[in-house]
């Protein structure tokens, strides 16, 4: 949701801008930017570098937290899952990711998500809402204190629940805000958007944001394709690969990362392994294979390790960088295509 008294859904920028509109020298917002972003204070009365009058006029106008966290699960291997409540009643999850020398915070971008692949507990909940740009970077606010003292966040993947690309301007506000040094002060290459394959959409993405682009493949045939990312009957393997080919921001030193969930029976032939390697000639990429995570609403399964192992060892055959990423957070349904936080469903609908 967009709300204009949401201080966090500002660019830095705008945030100065609209200061300046209230009567407010620019600089007060870079005070209140670096209490929020840099600091982690979000209660005005705890600003003391601004003056009483000025913290109480804020504390009047303006809202700082867009999120509360409802519930936190923690697994076995130290991934941390929360289920955040937005000011409608609506939830979504986010997943921190500790590793050692980093810690990555997997972010939603919308209620629900109307792509429905077919792996995808998401998926299996239908659409609500696009989340607002402050939703987006609370996301980040409040998971960032379920850190360990001493620990911080180091990375940021768009990969949570929802499309990005069909939120992309939300989606860019918020890469604004954790980028900037007066926001978050992140580097952008340490920040990742993955995308089901909205082609049109690609290129504004990468045009406007020096960040890593992944890509949700899952299949090499538009058979395969078709059945577990829908979103291919609109934008086929042919055009979808055409368009990252012809890219000419998409280089060695920006490469795609190609994601591709491992299912028995499904997409794990050597057939399957052999097809990648026309398909992602051309296309400066690494491609990450991911056994299968199950949920409750899919009979797809992880092939064995054995087929993992052949079709990993068959696909670095045909000249592609691959690396097998065993899932994180299994155990408390936070891996990849599990995520299902109560509270989105059907309702809503987005144009491509
Ligand atoms: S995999 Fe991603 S794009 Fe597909 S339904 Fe799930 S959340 Fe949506």
């Amino acid at each position: 949701m967009n709300d204009p008294t949401q201080l966090k859904s500002y660019t830095p920028e705008a945030l100065r801008e609209r200061f300046r509109r209230d009567g407010l020298p620019a600089y007060r917002a870079d005070q209140v930017l670096a209490w929020i972003y840099q600091r982690g204070v979000e209660d005005f009365a705890a600003m003391t570098d601004l003056g009483l009058a000025l913290r109480e006029q804020l504390e009047a106008s303006w809202r700082t937290r867009a999120l509360e966290i409802e519930s936190v699960q923690r697994s076995t291997d130290g991934t941390v899952k929360a289920v955040l409540l937005a000011s409608d009643g609506a939830a979504i999850e986010s997943v921190l990711i500790p590793e050692p020398g980093r810690n990555t915070l997997c972010v939603s971008t919308q209620v629900g998500c109307p792509l429905d692949c077919s792996f995808c507990a998401t998926g299996a909940l239908g659409f609500t809402r696009n989340l607002g740009v402050a939703e987006i970077v609370d996301q980040v606010c409040r998971m960032r204190e379920l850190l360990d003292p001493g620990q911080a966040l180091t990375n940021v993947v768009f990969m949570g629940m929802g499309e990005p690309l069909l939120n992309l301007p939300a989606v860019l506000d918020a890469i604004r805000v954790l980028v900037h040094p007066k926001g978050m002060a992140m580097a952008p290459r340490r920040i990742t958007v993955s995308t089901a394959g909205v082609v049109p959409r690609i290129r504004p993405l990468l045009a406007a944001a020096p960040v890593n682009l992944a890509v949700s493949l899952h299949a090499a045939t538009d058979e395969v394709r078709d059945q577990l990312v829908p979103l291919n009957r609109r934008f086929p393997l042919a055009q979808l690969m055409g368009a990252l080919r012809d890219d000419d921001l998409i280089t060695p030193r920006r490469p795609v990362f190609f994601e591709y969930t491992l299912i028995e029976g499904v997409n794990d032939s050597p057939e399957d392994a052999r097809r990648l390697g026309p398909l992602l000639r051309g296309i400066p990429s690494k491609l990450n294979v991911i056994p299968m995570n199950p949920h409750p609403d899919s009979s797809y399964r992880a092939p064995s390790d054995a087929v993992i192992d052949r079709f990993t060892a068959e696909v670095h055959g045909q000249g592609i960088r691959v690396t097998l990423r065993r899932s994180r957070g299994r155990d408390i349904d936070a891996a990849c295509g599990q995520l299902r936080a109560r509270g989105a469903g059907p309702g809503g609908s987005v144009s491509l």
